[in-house]
Formats: structure tokens, C-alpha cells, sequence
């Protein structure tokens, strides 16, 4: 991950409270288009300067030719209110083992995927295992991929829940496990246009928190119950894949 500063110097009488507003603004919509990670960032005033520093999954993911509509606008009434440019640096990666996105020329099917941890994009490449910029994806939604954002968030939220274990574990687990719950139900269709989008079967990643019993026969795909273990494990976490359902999930780590 790699993390940008954003800045504008500020050369007019502009409020500074109506341009941090703004400013926020302009941060959503990067959010929004895929071009930055996570739910919130540094920004502050420095003199005359406002300043951001957003995550972003690749160094050029600010690049003016990812930017959408929404982007470019507010882009444009930022730098008229201010009467001065945007301008974009990278202060370095975050951290020694980020691995870079998806640099596949074609990835033979991708995942809807998240945890309540994770910053990187909810859609990763089956491929490489790496995660999928969505500004790479055809436009999904109004300019943006705000859908798909939405359904990370419900799913970071049951994740959440389930890991503290005090409030509404139970119903936030069967969110993630269960195929017909309103989650999967979310996540599937976003895997549905994905794959109408892109022409890549896109599978969901169905969580998977009982544990499994050791004969094979036993294991079936929950929705459509024809066996769907894997022959080979993917990438060192995948054991279950159903190519009719297009789910994809993991043995239970638990005993
Ligand atoms: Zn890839
Ligand atoms: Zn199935």
C-alpha cells in the first residue's frame, strides 16, 4: 500500500471550514472510483495548505486517467476555491511486505472477498491471488463502484461483530456463512455483474467457520449440494470451489 499526499495552497479568502468539507468530499469520491483504500485518512491545515494522505493500492492509482466524473468535478471547484492547483506526491509504502496489485493481462476468474482487517480492494485475482484496483473494472455504478464498496462494509461489519463476539455474533456469522442471507445474497449479485461486466467468472468467497468432517463425500457445495472440493488447494487457503454456483470458500480453521 502505498500512501500519497495530497495538497492545495490556499489563495483566497475561501471559509477554511466550507473548503475541509469539500475537501472531504473530493476524498469520497477518489473512495468511492477505487482510487484510494480504507475508511478514513490524515488531513489537516498547514499554513495556507490542506493536506491528505490517502493509501492507494499503486503508486499511479491517483493518476488523472483514472479519475471519474465526480472526481474531475470536485477536483475543479477545489482548485477554483483555492485559485491554485491540486498537487500529488507519494510519501512511500506503508509497509515492507506489501505485495503490488494484480498485474495479470487476464485472470481466469476473480473474488469478492474482505475481513474486518483488510484495506486492499474486496476484489482479488484468482490468478495471482493479488488484489484487483476496482478503477481497473468497466464503470459499475454512476461513475463509480459504490455498490460493491457497500457491500465491504456490511461484510466488515458481521466480520467485526463475529471477532468480538459480545454482540450479534451469531447472526453476523450466519450473515457470512450461510449462502441465502442477505450478505451472500448482496455479494452474489455483485459477483453476477462483475462477471456480465468484465466477461471473468467472478466466484464468492462463502465463509466458512464449521468444521468440516474428514470424509470427503461429505463435503458439498451449499447451495447446489454436488461435491465441490477442490483437487489441489488454490493459493494455499482455497479447499472448496463450485464452477455451477460460483462460490469459492476454505476449510474451517477450527477444531
Ligand atoms: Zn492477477
Ligand atoms: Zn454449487
Amino acid at each position: 500500500m502505498y500512501t500519497q499526499r495530497i495538497s492545495i495552497e490556499i489563495n483566497t479568502k475561501v471559509n477554511k471550514d466550507e473548503l475541509i468539507d469539500e475537501f472531504g468530499l473530493l476524498m469520497s469520491f477518489y473512495r468511492s472510483n477505487g482510487q484510494t483504500q480504507g475508511r478514513i485518512e490524515s488531513q489537516y491545515i498547514e499554513n495556507d495548505k490542506i493536506v491528505c494522505l490517502p493509501f492507494t493500492l499503486e503508486k499511479h492509482s491517483l493518476e488523472k486517467k483514472n479519475n471519474n466524473y465526480y472526481v474531475n468535478k470536485q477536483t475543479e471547484k477545489i482548485e477554483n476555491l483555492c485559485n491554485s492547483k491540486l498537487t500529488f506526491k507519494t510519501v512511500g509504502k506503508s509497509y515492507d511486505s506489501y505485495k503490488t496489485p494484480c498485474e495479470c493481462e487476464k485472470s481466469d476468474f476473480y473474488i469478492l472477498i474482505t475481513n474486518y482487517i483488510t484495506i486492499e480492494s474486496p476484489v482479488t485475482c484468482g490468478t495471482c491471488n493479488k488484489s484487483v484496483p476496482l478503477y481497473r473494472f468497466p464503470i459499475y455504478h454512476d461513475y463509480g463502484y459504490l455498490p460493491i464498496l457497500s457491500w465491504e462494509t456490511n461484510y466488515v461489519s458481521c466480520d467485526s461483530l463475529q471477532m468480538n463476539c459480545e454482540v450479534g455474533e451469531r447472526w453476523a456469522l450466519n450473515q457470512m456463512q450461510k449462502i441465502n442471507s442477505q450478505l451472500s445474497k448482496q455479494g452474489l449479485e455483485i459477483c453476477r455483474k462483475i462477471a456480465e461486466l468484465t466477461l471473468v467468472p467472478t466466484f464468492y468467497y462463502l465463509h466458512n467457520y464449521k468444521k468440516v468432517k474428514e470424509d470427503q463425500s461429505e463435503r458439498h457445495c451449499p447451495n447446489c449440494n454436488e461435491k465441490w472440493d477442490l483437487k489441489k488447494q488454490i493459493h494455499d487457503c482455497y479447499d472448496f470451489k463450485c464452477d455451477n454456483c460460483n462460490i469459492i470458500s476454505t476449510i474451517s480453521p477450527n477444531t
